[in-house]
């Protein structure tokens, strides 16, 4: 839906009361969306910080906080569990107490084998719904949350055998409602799927970004001077937050360093091409990722940053016939 458009008329609320338990930027947003769809009669946020909570109620993101977890979850017939991954468990244990017999859980943590695991001994599972939407920004709290930041984008759900299928196709109806295209997975095969496509990714601009760092005296302040050169799209990746990161590496180990034990063999198969002047090898390499490319913004998962600081979908026609003839 294009900003500014109507709300529908006819959205009924899915969920009495929605609880956030941990509210920064994929709470918050989904929080945005629910509000403004109608999706729910109450929203209620938790968090570490009490200043996190303030901010929260004053962009109206939620109607009431308290920083007692089990206290926040008393009366939510949903509960979305967004806090950095590793502390999935101890959220878990904690809003245990409070929570309806009959409360469906899920969570939008970016690993889910892990996560699956972590919450295990303190939730009824069958109605835990381990859910990620693949979306997001480098920002992080409830201040960097925005609307619509789930349109058009993959929510993956990842339900057990033994999983209620009816509350797995409640929170598969909430994504659908705020504009995510839902498919169903199984855990450990999504944390494949993430490793390679997100969390490669991740790790590779951390790093170049410290490397650059390492030059930065020896180059007299170049490598910012110059930095438009391809250097800044690292940064604003690398600008992603360091705490949720850390728990998304230490918790996705295995297949995380099965995809940089692959990278580590293709770079080094680049690095003998370039010793040994293998052109062609080079040419091929570099002509088959650009086809990847042409294929991503195809399948409309492709994003650039518009002057605004929002992000607008790279799959225009111009975008494609200037970036590929
Ligand atoms: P965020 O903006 O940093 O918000 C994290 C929230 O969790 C804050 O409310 C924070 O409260 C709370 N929190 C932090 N540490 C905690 C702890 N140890 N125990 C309890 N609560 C804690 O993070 P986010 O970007 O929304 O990420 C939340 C989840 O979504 C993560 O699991 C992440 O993997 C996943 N995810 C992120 C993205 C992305 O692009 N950012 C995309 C998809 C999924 P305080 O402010 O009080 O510390």
């Amino acid at each position: 839906m294009p900003d500014g458009s109507p709300l529908p008329s006819n959205t009924m609320p899915l969920f009495e009361q929605v609880t956030f338990v941990g509210t920064g930027l994929i709470n918050g947003s989904l929080a945005r969306d629910i509000r403004r769809l109608g999706l729910a009669e109450r929203l209620v946020g938790t968090a570490r910080r009490q200043a996190t909570l303030d901010e929260a109620c004053m962009l109206g993101l939620v109607d009431e906080a308290t920083t007692d977890t089990a206290e926040a979850v008393r009366g939510a017939d949903l509960v979305v569990l967004g806090v950095p991954v590793g502390a999935s468990g101890d959220a878990a244990r904690a809003m245990a107490p409070g929570l309806r017999p009959d409360a469906i859980v899920t969570d939008v943590g970016s690993v889910k084998a892990r996560v699956i695991e972590l919450v295990a001994p303190y939730l009824d599972m069958r109605r835990f719904i381990p859910g990620h939407p693949v979306a997001g920004t480098e920002e992080s709290g409830p201040g960097a949350a925005i609307d619509r930041l789930f349109e058009g984008r993959w929510c993956i759900l990842t339900p057990q055998d033994g999983t209620d299928p009816a509350a797995t196709d409640q929170v598969a109806a909430l994504w659908d409602a705020v504009g995510s295209r839902v498919e169903r997975m199984d855990p450990l095969h999504h944390d494949k799927v993430l490793a390679i496509t997100s969390h490669l990714p991740h790790l590779l601009a951390y790093n170049i970004v410290n490397t650059a760092d390492d030059f930065e005296g020896v180059l007299k302040g170049e490598v910012l001077k110059y930095a438009a050169g391809g250097f800044t799209d690292f940064t604003r990746i690398a600008a992603s937050d360091p705490t949720m990161w850390r728990d998304v590496f230490l918790h996705n180990k295995a297949a995380v360093l099965e995809v940089v034990g692959c990278y580590i063999e293709d770079l080094m198969a680049l690095q003998r091409a370039i010793r040994w002047d293998e052109a062609d090898a080079l040419f091929e390499r570099f002509e088959s990722a650009q086809a990847v490319r042409r294929e991503v913004v195809r399948a409309g998962q492709a994003y650039k940053r518009i002057p605004n600081g929002k992000y607008q979908r790279a799959d225009s026609q111009r975008l494609l016939s200037r970036t590929f003839g």
